[in-house]
């Protein structure tokens, strides 16, 4: 019970890998080692508070609908482009959540004889085009560790060739991610997300040319950053934690 005057409290919870929010289970996680973890259940009885519960991409996809760069948009997805990639999808404004499976645009194949990935397919976009990739991609062929894709980027506005085709592979293997959301779910708005969001004209320019040019005859979606920031997904939890009071 809470003292008249205070603000009624909930708790806001991420996690990553495959979760159920409807349910408020972490199903799996293949990096954390966890299967089927009743968190919501679990924090309520630590607690006695409401719990937001959902996957980091997801609850950042939120927040990127109800309060950042789709504000006001019904048919969305919102790309996170890091480590790995994933996606939250929202079609007519309804999260589009299949029991925590959707959104794995990560593992979608975008080059059937593309780079090994973790999952065990050939060619998936995050293998290609995350910007843990892109680095990667970049030391395999020039022997050269880099910090990170900024880095990449950096060396290919300065000339050197081999990084300009690594990240011109990356926003091509980007492009062709969108273009089977297009084809398939059509969305108004693609939000991007994460640390590669952060290159800016570099990114956004090559990539938009690139999705409008092969994407007839499907809706062309307006490719827009990120607004909300790093703690996007911490937000989208805590609406949801609000929505949990009411
Ligand atoms: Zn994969």
């Amino acid at each position: 019970m809470r003292a008249a005057g205070t603000p009624p409290q909930a708790v806001g919870l991420v996690v990553p890998g495959i979760v159920d929010s409807e349910r408020g289970v972490a199903v799996h996680s293949e990096n954390l080692g966890w299967r089927d973890v009743p968190y919501r259940e679990l924090i309520t009885a630590r607690t006695g508070l409401p719990v937001g519960f959902g996957h980091d991409v997801a609850t950042a996809g939120r927040a990127e609908l109800m309060l950042g760069a789709a504000r006001g948009e019904r048919d969305v997805a919102v790309v996170v482009v890091g480590t790995g990639i994933a996606a939250a999808l929202f079609v007519d404004g309804v999260p589009l959540l299949g029991h925590g499976w959707a959104g794995e645009l990560g593992h979608s194949v975008v080059d059937p004889r593309g780079a090994h990935c973790v999952c065990g397919a050939d060619g998936c976009l995050e293998a290609i085009a995350s910007a843990a990739a892109i680095a990667r991609r970049y030391a395999a062929v020039t022997g050269e560790p880099v910090a990170g894709s900024r880095e990449v980027l950096e060396r290919a506005q300065a000339g050197d060739a081999r990084a300009r085709e690594v990240w011109d592979g990356a926003i091509e293997a980007l492009a062709a991610g969108i273009r089977q959301l297009a084809a398939i779910l059509s969305p108004q708005v693609v939000v991007l997300g994460g640390g590669l969001s952060r290159a800016g004209d570099a990114l956004f320019a090559p990539l938009t040319a690139a999705v409008a040019r092969h994407v007839p005859p499907h809706r062309v979606p307006e490719l827009r950053p990120a607004k909300v920031g790093a703690h996007a997904g911490l937000l989208g939890a805590a609406l949801l934690g609000r929505e949990a009071i009411a």
